[in-house]
């Protein structure tokens, strides 16, 4: 696949044209569907932050990163400008992929505790990471447009990892948003009221007459979250502690319900 996205319509005719979750990175790569996170982030990655100053920035939409056939998809909001736009790996060379492989390392999710390069030798067995925009968004925000442009390629994800797919984790309310979007155009069966999101919040999602699929929500191990201490080393723990079990089809002994007043990210 050599052409590049330039439009929402293309994203749509890429994403479905994909045949293998690797197919689909490659055409995520390319794309300049949004005309405004295209110019962010490539003067991102021309400005540099000064700590990075010797680096090459990615300065492109970063692909999914782990398993192919996962069980378990973790949906992030989007690369942040110096992390995963700089390394081109999803949570990758920032604070919040420390916390995030950190987390996933010690609960057996990921070969090693870091993340700092493609090079590492960072693997992920069972699980995947993507996110709901593939580009580096300013402030961290997309806009509605934005999300619903980049919609396709998460869809499209989801369908050709869905075989072994038992558990998605949303981190953080926008990503929340995204996965119940994207599993309602796959055909899941949503509750009504749509389940709000919350941290430790599950839902149970059925697909016809095969085997359901439970979504997790957790916080975002954003700066803002880690710092001001929302968001705890054990609570990322538990949350994915509960996915592994659940993935394998175990009880889930961390589950916890969403609290009455689900708080986005
Ligand atoms: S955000 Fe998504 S749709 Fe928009 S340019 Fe990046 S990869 Fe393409």
């Amino acid at each position: 696949m050599t052409s590049i996205a330039k439009s929402a319509a293309a994203v749509r005719r890429q994403a479905r044209a994909a045949t293998s979750p690797a197919e689909l990175n490659e055409a995520i790569e390319e794309c300049r569907a949004c005309p405004r996170l295209v110019a962010w982030r490539e003067d991102v990655a021309v400005v540099k932050r000064a700590a990075y100053a010797d680096d090459t920035y990615w300065g492109a939409p970063v692909p999914s990163f782990g398993a192919d056939r996962p069980s378990i998809l973790i949906i992030g909001l989007a690369p942040g400008a110096h992390g995963a736009n700089r390394t081109g790996r999803m949570f990758t060379g920032d604070r919040s992929g420390d916390w995030l492989f950190g987390s996933l390392h010690r609960v057996g999710l990921a070969s090693s505790p870091g993340s700092v390069s493609r090079e590492d030798g960072q693997r992920l067995a069972t699980s995947r990471i993507t996110a709901a925009v593939h580009c580096a968004p300013p402030d961290n925000k997309p806009t509605t447009k934005e999300r619903d442009t980049c919609a396709p390629w998460l869809d499209r994800e989801l369908e050709l990892v869905q075989p072994e797919l038992r558990v998605v984790v949303a981190l953080g309310g926008f990503a929340w948003a995204a996965a119940l979007t994207a599993l309602a155009a796959r055909g899941w069966t949503i509750p009504k009221p749509r389940p709000r999101f919350g941290h430790g919040a599950q839902v149970e999602l059925d697909w016809m007459d095969s085997r359901g699929i439970i979504l997790l929500g957790c916080y975002h191990p954003s700066q803002q979250n880690t710092f001001t201490g929302r968001l705890t080393e054990s609570m990322l723990d538990a949350v994915f502690t509960d996915a592994r079990h659940l993935a394998v089809g175990d009880h889930a002994p961390n589950v916890h319900q969403p609290r009455p007043s689900s708080i986005p990210e």
